[in-house]
């Protein structure tokens, strides 16, 4: 089955790592994508190499933070490709890695600003257009952190646990009115994200071997496989790509 052919996705974070993995797995299926990031350059590049291939990209600066840049890329999305089928609010960043006492506390709300206000902007943006085309997709990048407790990692398991109840929130009041909001947690992903991770030597997750980590490409995998019926039966929850039983559904190779 495709569930994105002929659909726009709009995926933040798409500069690198798991965004640009999703934007590259959906446009070769057929989608028409809309890459954001705060760096352009970047950005750019990878939908010129989709549309190279001859898939349909366009890509957008954006700071997610910044609730009017959000706004603009979803109006960008419109102009472009005439709706928003798919959102995937992915942008997020865990660095710097301190434990309480030792964060700074401008940086601690930096994270804040982008891992959690990001999603908040994103879904305050992007619901008005769906409601008005008859529904829509929401994913938001998820993770193990939003229900767990990790040394050095307050910022991030805490603005983690916040995008878990926005997502519930969201599901709450717009369901009914054909949007479907749902999180996605990949396990531990191949990124530069778990090179920080590695580099900072707190806590266990630091301590894995890099062959734990699963490809980009499956997270891309299990967006697509969210994208069809599959998404409204975890909608208000996390799908957990953890489990065995998760793999098997998505269709993902199981050790
Ligand atoms: P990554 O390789 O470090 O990529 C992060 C992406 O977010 C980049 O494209 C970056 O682009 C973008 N970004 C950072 N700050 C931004 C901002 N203010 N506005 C817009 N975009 C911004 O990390 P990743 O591993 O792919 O992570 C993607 C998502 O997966 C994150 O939400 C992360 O929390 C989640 N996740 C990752 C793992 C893992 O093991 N890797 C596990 C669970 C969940 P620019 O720097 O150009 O803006």
């Amino acid at each position: 089955m495709n569930y994105v052919e002929n659909k726009t996705l709009v995926i933040t974070g798409a500069s690198r790592g798991i965004g640009a993995a999703i934007a590259r797995y959906t446009a070769a299926m057929g989608a028409r994508v809309v890459l954001s990031a705060r760096s352009e350059a970047a950005v750019t590049e990878i939908a010129n190499e989709i549309t190279a291939a001859g898939g349909q990209a366009t890509a957008l600066a954006c700071d997610v933070s910044d609730c009017d840049q959000v706004s603009a890329l979803m109006d960008h999305a419109i102009q472009v490709f005439g709706s928003i089928d798919v959102l995937v609010n992915n942008a997020g960043v865990i660095e710097p890695i301190a434990r309480l006492i030792d964060s700074d506390p401008d940086a601690w709300g930096r994270i804040a600003d982008v891992n959690y206000k990001g999603v908040y902007h994103g879904l305050r943006a992007a619901i008005p257009h769906m409601i008005g085309q008859g529904g829509g997709t929401i994913i938001n990048i998820s993770s193990g952190a939003a229900t767990s407790a990790l040394e050095g990692w307050s910022h991030y398991c805490s603005s983690k646990a916040a995008v878990f109840s926005l997502t519930r929130c969201a599901d709450k009041e717009y369901r009914d009115q054909g949007v479907c909001v749902l999180g996605l947690s990949p396990g531990t992903v191949a990124t530069d994200m778990q090179a920080a991770i590695k580099n900072s030597g707190l806590n266990p997750v630091s301590q894995l071997d890099p062959s734990a980590h699963i490809p980009p490409e499956w997270v891309a995998k299990t967006v697509h496989h969210l994208c069809g019926p599959a998404g409204m039966t975890f909608a208000g929850t996390d799908f957990s790509l953890k489990s065995r039983d998760a793999k098997v559904q998505v269709g993902l190779p199981v050790s």
